[in-house]
């Protein structure tokens, strides 16, 4: 079979491989749309600690297609169905696997990182997942495509969650990639009354305005702190949400947070950049809530799902361009340029 292998930094490529064997109690899906997520891009970039030096792996984390083979003894699956895959295992023993929390697992598996992953034409589902009920089947009128992205849809909803944003609240989006576009559409399903999108890149920015926000905030041209409050009547937002990578935004939002605010700390610092100094004042006085969450549960997948199958949240909008996996390559540059949204692996 065909399947992305990624074998050291910078190096990934598009070969022939075994296809695997399955099990008894293990299924074998034919993917059918993988998308590439900012993980992928950093493994492949600056490695990751799951993967040793001399490892080879085939990334891809977001993914779905159609179930091929199942093994004898596989009850509640069959071959056709088509299913949405959950990328995170947890061992099952641990005090966060018995809470349902099994992306805090400390042994977690995940999916395309830690093991092979979607970025191959057949993929094997491992028994743990299989049994946890990380295979979620589909509605006949959702596509592959869109069903991919129930994962990174799946960690916004946690996120979204943390925050509980409701009807009126105003909300600040700080990130205008994939993610940043994916909050932006639960929180206006969940009511906010006014959404604001900053980011620096003004041609990211340009993207963005087919989902609608009510503000776009170029943080290159105008200060962040000075259009938050006029465009809240100078109360500041009610929910934050930084998806991005920045100290200075996380330092900078509890001076944007209204009183009584929430603020998700929703992308993660870069080694080294991590301590931020923060008006924790402006927490106490003014009863800030701040949260942090990464990846997502298997209830928070499956609603993650649920709101797509539903159509109450278009994943395909955030899909910008689709490379088969023999262009590997290209798609790893385009979604690195970041000149679009989404990046999909078809096959
Ligand atoms: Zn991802
Ligand atoms: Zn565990």
């Amino acid at each position: 079979m065909k399947a992305a292998v990624y074998s050291g930094i910078g190096l990934i490529e598009c070969r022939e491989v075994e296809r695997p064997a399955i099990g008894e109690n293990e299924a074998l899906i034919k993917i059918k749309a993988a998308a590439v997520c900012g993980t992928d891009l950093r493994i492949f970039k600056s490695g990751h600690f799951a993967i040793k030096e001399g490892e080879e792996r085939i990334l891809g984390h977001e993914f779905a297609g159609e179930i091929c083979e199942v093994g004898s003894d596989v009850k509640h699956y069959k071959t056709g169905m088509r299913v949405s895959i959950a990328s995170n295992v947890g061992c099952g023993v641990c005090r966060y696997c018995r809470m349902g929390s099994l992306h805090l697992c400390p042994e977690y598996v995940a999916l395309g990182i830690s093991v092979d992953g979607g970025f191959a034409e057949y993929f094997k589902l491992p028994v743990k997942a299989l049994l946890q009920g990380n295979m979620m089947e589909l509605t006949d009128d959702t596509s592959f495509e869109e069903a991919a992205l129930a994962e990174p849809l799946s960690c916004c909803y946690n996120a979204f969650k943390s925050v509980g944003t409701g009807p009126g609240d105003n909300v600040l989006i700080v990130g205008a990639g994939p993610m940043g576009a994916l909050h932006l559409q639960i929180n206006r399903l969940a009511g906010a009354s006014r959404i604001m999108i900053a980011d620096i890149s003004e041609q990211r920015l340009r993207l963005f305005e087919k989902f609608k926000p009510d503000v776009i905030i170029n943080t290159k041209k105008e200060d962040l702190k000075e259009a938050v409050m006029k465009n809240t009547g100078g109360k500041g937002a009610d929910v934050i949400i930084t998806a991005c990578p920045a100290p200075d935004i996380q330092q900078i939002s509890v001076e944007l947070t209204a009183k009584l605010g929430r603020i998700n700390l929703f992308g993660g610092l870069p080694k080294g950049k991590e301590y931020v100094q923060l008006n924790t004042n402006l927490i106490h006085y003014n009863g800030i809530i701040v949260t942090g969450t990464t990846g997502a549960s298997l209830a928070h997948h499956e609603a993650a799902l649920g709101l797509i199958m539903d159509k109450k949240i278009d994943t395909k909008s955030v899909i910008s361009r689709k490379f088969k996996v023999s262009q590997i390559k290209e798609a790893f540059d385009y979604a690195i340029s970041g000149e679009g949204l989404k990046t999909i692996i078809t096959f």
